[in-house]
């Protein structure tokens, strides 16, 4: 079969690309292994609310048009938002099509399928940064009577065995899910790595408003000082509940979560923590500190001052004198382990030579240059800092898709 571009994957980033291609009249397909929405379906927990508010879903043709625009989506909403774009994108789509390999063909590209094979001149990667967890190798030794678990595989706190639990990771996934288990009555011990902090609300304004409002979710790849941190921050520690509560460590502790440092070691059965969870506390809260005074300059300069409610600072994150260094799973009645360490994407079927050791592709905000014609989306700040976000893939998908164009000439 041939077409002249093949979009690989029907999520937000996919779906996107798409509209954008139609409106450039470029003749595409777009492959999806699952369904549309495939990894909202099934990667996510039962509780999951969209951490960005209704408003801030902005998709290329569709904007929000409900009356709860600082509300939060469940997933069973996220799931139908995105099948109504797909509904409005229309693409040429193919479900239930895995591709199992992309090389190059000529000054092209071949695409192999469950359903055939296509031969196209530009491929678009919107398979997702989210695809496979990154767990830890010390992994390995935890005895196995403990049951280990990562976030995509976690659904509720009924679902666990009874008992203690330690989530590793203290990232937007980590607290929330330490948040839900521990008020399900299991104890939870929290190792807490590097976290972004920040507020669910500052000055009587959502955070993802602040945002938005200053420009700082439109940083450019090409602007920010230290890109390749940039791309490897974690999300903000935060959630989208109805009543806007934080997550953060001190409200995780108050309901009684114990917290420890990063998880270093395993040892017959024994696990050790660093000695870093004061420190990494104490950095987390000087950075929101900083973003604070971002919003707060960017406020004073704007004249919005008055509009909002005055600066505060929220308490430094509690931590106890010692936290302890070690742990011996099964005495502290540690039943289950859910890693929440993060995700990396999949390119185990990509027959290229685009990745770096770590397994990462290669590319100059989402050109993969060293294959002229390929192109990735989706990934944390791929092109701005929004890039992994709903609400960024309209703006990359209409950046890309015009690279594109001039490419095909
Ligand atoms: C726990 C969690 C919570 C999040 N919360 C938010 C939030 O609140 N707000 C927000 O804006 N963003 C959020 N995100 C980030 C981001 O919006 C999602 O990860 C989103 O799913 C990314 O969309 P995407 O289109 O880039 O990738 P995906 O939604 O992962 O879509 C990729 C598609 O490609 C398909 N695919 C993969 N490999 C192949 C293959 N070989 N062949 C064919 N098809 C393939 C997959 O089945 C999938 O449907 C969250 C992410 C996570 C992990």
């Amino acid at each position: 079969m041939r077409t002249t571009v093949v979009v690989i994957g029907a999520g937000q980033a996919g779906l996107a690309m798409s509209w954008w291609l139609a409106e450039r009249s470029i003749d595409h397909v777009v492959l999806e292994r699952g369904e549309v929405a495939n990894t909202w379906r099934s990667e996510r927990w039962d509780s999951l609310t969209l951490l960005t508010p209704n408003w801030q879903s902005r998709l290329p043709g569709q904007g929000y048009e409900g009356d709860d625009p600082d509300g939060f989506r469940t997933m069973t909403e996220t799931v139908e938002f995105i099948e109504r774009y797909a509904t409005l994108v229309a693409p040429p789509l193919r479900t239930h099509c895995p591709v199992v390999s992309v090389r190059r063909a000529g000054d092209g590209y071949q695409v192999a399928t469950q359903q055939g094979t296509w031969q196209c001149r530009a491929v678009v990667l919107a398979a997702g940064a989210f695809n496979m967890a990154q767990v830890p190798a010390l992994s390995a030794e935890i005895p196995p009577d403990i049951a280990q678990l990562t976030t995509a595989r976690y659904r509720n706190p009924e679902s666990l065995e009874p008992g203690g639990v330690m989530v590793v990771g203290a990232a937007a996934s980590g607290a929330q899910i330490a948040e839900e288990i521990q008020r399900s009555g299991r104890p939870v011990t929290l190792a807490v790595g590097e976290h972004v902090r920040a507020p669910r609300m500052y000055r009587g304004r959502d955070v993802q408003w602040w945002m938005d409002a200053t420009g700082l979710n439109d940083e450019r790849y090409d602007q920010v000082e230290n890109l390749r941190r940039a791309r490897a921050l974690s999300s903000f520690q935060i959630a989208g509940h109805v009543d806007r509560r934080n997550i953060d460590l001190n409200a995780l502790t108050a309901l009684g979560v114990a917290l420890v440092g990063r998880l270093a070691a395993v040892r017959e059965g024994k696990v050790q923590f660093s000695g870093s969870l004061r420190n990494l506390c104490e950095l987390a809260d000087l950075k929101q500190n900083r973003l604070l005074n971002t919003f707060d300059e960017w406020a004073a300069a704007h004249g919005v001052g008055d509009e909002v409610d005055p600066p505060h600072r929220p308490e430094p994150t509690r931590v106890v004198a010692s936290p302890p260094l070690g742990l011996d799973l099964r005495r502290a009645g540690i039943r289950t382990i859910v890693w929440a360490t993060g995700f990396r994407p999949d390119y185990s079927w990509l027959d290229i030579a685009v990745l770096d050791p770590k397994g990462n592709i290669r590319h100059d905000g989402g050109v993969v240059t060293e294959a002229p014609g390929l192109y990735v989306m989706g990934l944390p700040f791929l092109r701005r800092r929004k890039s992994s976000l709903i609400d960024g893939v309209g703006d990359d998908a209409r950046d890309l898709s015009a690279h594109l164009a001039s490419h095909l000439g």
